[in-house]
């Protein structure tokens, strides 16, 4: 499959691999942004067939595992609602709340209904004008421009039982972030090709200036994923610090600009607590004034609620990279993707959910490195 099959040829893959062998002299820990990156590394057993000098951090890059408690609650008690048809990707359904999930409200007799497109639910509002038709808009600088386009075209078409519960967050914020943290173990970045595919690029020079850590644009492929890898362990070895770009056939400089647009005019920058690690100031977006009367949260009024996160869960170590999914005492035992007590064992993109899925159970071992393989 073109774009699939020739970046994981593991003919290029082991030019890659002795590449970076030959480049490294020393420890260097790199954080890959995204949690689909993360799944390609785990899937691949690329973590295990790097030289051991190179330590890969999982990232808080999984929309579903950072979308606050809070926000859970409010879109459990908007959905409760019996006047309210509450639709939602797939994957939000089985994300724990303080007490429940969406999947839970269904079965008491709630309308939650799931959906391929936020337009999707766009029409069943045009559908049920006498009911009230809310889309979960979370997620990264990727959902969020079919998101705004959803409430721009509502705007337009005076669809005014729809509105929007929004939870949407930006990446170079969170890298400011975790570079500020005091237990910061993030020498080098692989940033999220598809974030960048529509933000562009120039947010991040400025930062790799001021932290002093190289930046590397990095797709989802196994080879692609070397290539990021290869060019951070490159620049920390020449002492560098600078945004490279290791995406090109999909990261342009600019980014999308009709998607830019689109968010700048629907949007507008917002503190935002990511679960498990908490308050990120300007790091995400919430709806303009121009666009406030199509905002859930302000139609159901849910502003204020109290969310109690589980005791037991780890995961915002694991989002901040603290500590790998296996070190939680729950992994695996108690936690599983059939019973998930967090987030992050949830989500497609979560860290928890790709260890179990590919058994990475513990520490691995020197014979599970020779077991693994990429393409
Ligand atoms: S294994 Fe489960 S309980 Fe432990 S950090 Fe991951 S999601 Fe939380």
């Amino acid at each position: 499959m073109k774009y699939l099959d020739e970046f994981s040829d593991p003919v290029l893959a082991k030019r890659l691999f002795d590449d970076i062998r030959a480049t490294v002299t020393k420890p260097w820990s790199l954080m890959e942004v995204c949690g689909g990156q993360t799944h390609s590394i785990i899937r691949h057993g690329i973590d295990q067939l790097l030289p051991e000098e190179i330590q890969l951090i999982h990232g808080p890059g999984c929309p579903v595992c950072v979308t606050p408690l809070e926000i859970i609650d409010k879109a459990l008690e908007i959905a409760s609602r019996p006047d309210v048809v509450f639709c939602s990707f797939g994957d939000m359904l089985r994300v724990p709340g303080s007490g429940r999930d969406l999947f839970r409200v269904k079965s008491e007799g709630a309308d939650v209904r799931v959906v391929y497109s936020p337009l999707d639910a766009l029409k069943i509002a045009r559908e049920n004008p006498e009911r009230q038709v809310v889309f979960f808009g979370i997620g990264f600088e990727t959902t969020a421009p079919p998101n705004a386009m959803t409430v721009y075209q509502a705007q337009k078409l005076g669809i005014e039982n729809f509105s929007l519960l929004v939870s949407h967050v930006r990446v170079p914020p969170a890298i400011d972030a975790i570079m500020n943290s005091p237990d910061c173990r993030v020498e080098a970045f692989l940033a999220a090709g598809h974030v960048c595919s529509v933000m562009g690029i120039r947010e991040y020079p400025e930062l790799a200036e001021r932290h002093r850590v190289p930046i590397v644009v990095t797709g989802f492929e196994p080879l692609d994923i070397l290539e990021g890898i290869r060019r951070a362990v490159r620049q920390l070895e020449a002492g560098e610090h600078t945004v490279e770009n290791a995406y090109p056939r999909a990261v342009r400089t600019d980014g999308n600009p009709a998607a830019r647009a689109m968010l700048d005019d629907v949007f507008e920058v917002t503190d935002r607590a990511w679960r498990g690690i908490g308050m990120i100031p300007d790091s995400g977006w919430r709806l303009s004034p121009k666009y406030r009367d199509w905002d859930a949260e302000y139609r159901f009024s849910v502003g204020d609620i109290d969310t109690e996160e589980s005791t037991v869960c780890r995961s915002g170590e694991v989002l901040q990279g603290l500590i790998k999914p296996h070190e939680c005492e729950a992994f695996g035992k108690t936690c599983t993707p059939r019973n998930p007590l967090g987030a992050t064992m949830v989500s497609s993109e979560g860290a928890c959910a790709a260890y179990y899925l590919y058994r990475r159970l513990s520490t691995p071992s020197a014979g599970q490195e020779e077991a693994s393989s990429v393409g």
